[in-house]
């Protein structure tokens, strides 16, 4: 057995090490082991979208001509109290960060009466998501989590070697009811995207409450809020305040939507003392930036930003399901900044015909739903010319 010094581990003598390498391996090790395990070997990596500079380039057309509505970005921009604060922070980033990001914490906890010591801070919440499974989800215990929904539980629960279970959707919906029911005291965490990534849909307040209810005490619920902010249905639960006396309750927000802050990488978790305290061993000491904390703060002051965003979408959102609807089109009613539209006819021509046109979209077909693209709200201009591009592609089809 290896014993570990209660910091950081001892030095072990040349002789030492031999006896414990001799231990774990035993005498006849096997050279023939494979390179990375089964469950690594069996994950395809995360596309991202193309650098949108070059598809501009490629298609010929000036970049503020390119319409980004892939991947649930700010159409408005950065907040620019944000951005401002980045750039003064560039003249000390000689140093290393606050690796506690105590300036972060402390301004949430003002902003949203949370208690620092309830706080870890990560590289965009995709960090918190992976912490979680690597700090708390060992050999034998499993992650649960509807589908199609966020693809970063699956992918980082099988980086891990761990197995993610996919609970169907249903009506576009997280099915609460048979998550709950395939809970067992081996399911160590579970993930609800609310609202749903792609989906836009959510679960309420009543029924994430009895949801809850019927969670044994061992298990993680993590309640992924990052279009929080967008959010506006009257039963539309704040996780970091409806839900006291559940320990095992994580929230994750993030400040790559609302705040339009995606290219610095800052998002959060908020949890039990106990259970940020774990996280914080398992975490890099520097994992975010010292510009990106600075942003963040700022970003959290910036009240004009945030509202012209929020009406922004709000507006957008209304006009596009009117016209998507009158297209013909199923566009699912959204609580986020994107809407799922079902369409009549495949998605991936759909995402091929909208990039000739200067306009990114994402074809579901990866999640499932070969008929349907997601597009994320924009301004007026922007939606306008993304339903008469629709018009175009689809309203012969019908
Ligand atoms: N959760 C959900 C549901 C998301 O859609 C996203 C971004 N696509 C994230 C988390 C991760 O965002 P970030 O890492 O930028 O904070």
């Amino acid at each position: 057995m290896t014993t570990y010094d209660r910091d950081y581990g001892r030095p072990v003598s040349v002789e030492e090490a031999q006896r414990t390498l001799r231990d774990i391996r035993g005498v006849d090790v096997d050279y023939g082991a494979p390179l990375v395990s089964a469950s690594v070997e069996s994950m395809k990596a995360y596309v991202p979208g193309r650098p949108w500079r070059e598809v501009a380039r490629e298609l010929g057309i000036a970049e503020a001509e390119l319409l980004l509505l892939a991947a649930n970005e700010n159409v408005l921009g950065p907040s620019p109290l944000g951005v401002a604060a980045a750039k003064a922070a560039l003249g000390d980033v000689n140093l290393y960060p606050d690796g506690a990001a105590s300036a972060l914490k402390a301004k949430l906890q003002r902003k949203l009466g949370v208690d620092p010591a309830r706080i870890v801070v990560g590289s965009g919440s995709n960090e918190i998501i992976e912490l979680l499974i690597r700090t708390f989800v060992q050999p034998d215990e499993t992650v649960l989590t509807g589908w199609p929904s966020f693809v970063v539980y699956r992918l980082a629960a099988q980086a891990h070697g761990r197995d993610a279970v996919l609970v169907p959707l249903r009506k576009d919906r997280y099915d609460l009811g048979s998550l709950a029911a395939l809970v067992d005291h081996r399911t160590k965490l579970v993930f609800i995207a609310n609202p749903n990534n792609p989906t836009g849909t959510y679960a309420s307040k009543r029924e994430v409450a009895a949801f809850l209810d019927r969670i044994p005490k061992s298990t993680i619920v993590v309640l992924d809020e990052a279009y929080f902010e967008y959010t506006d249905a009257p039963d539309f639960p704040n996780g970091l305040v409806d839900f006291p006396g559940y320990p095992r309750l994580v929230v994750l927000r993030t400040f790559s939507k609302a705040y339009g802050l995606a290219g610095l990488r800052v998002g959060y978790g908020v949890m039990d003392p106990e259970l940020a305290e774990y996280v914080n061993r398992v975490r890099q000491p520097y994992n975010v930036s010292a510009v990106a904390e600075a942003a963040a703060c700022a970003a959290l002051d910036d009240d004009e930003h945030l509202a012209r965003s929020r009406r922004m979408v709000r507006e957008g959102m209304s006009y596009l399901m009117e016209a998507l609807t009158a297209l013909g089109l199923e566009p699912v009613p959204s609580q986020a900044n994107f809407v799922l539209v079902k369409l009549p006819v495949p998605g991936d021509p759909v995402q091929a015909g909208l990039r000739q046109r200067g306009i990114l979209a994402r074809a579901m077909s990866g999640y499932g739903m070969p008929e349907s693209v997601r597009l994320t709200v924009g301004t007026r201009a922007m939606n306008e010319r993304v339903v008469a591009a629709l018009g175009e592609l689809i309203g012969g089809a019908r």
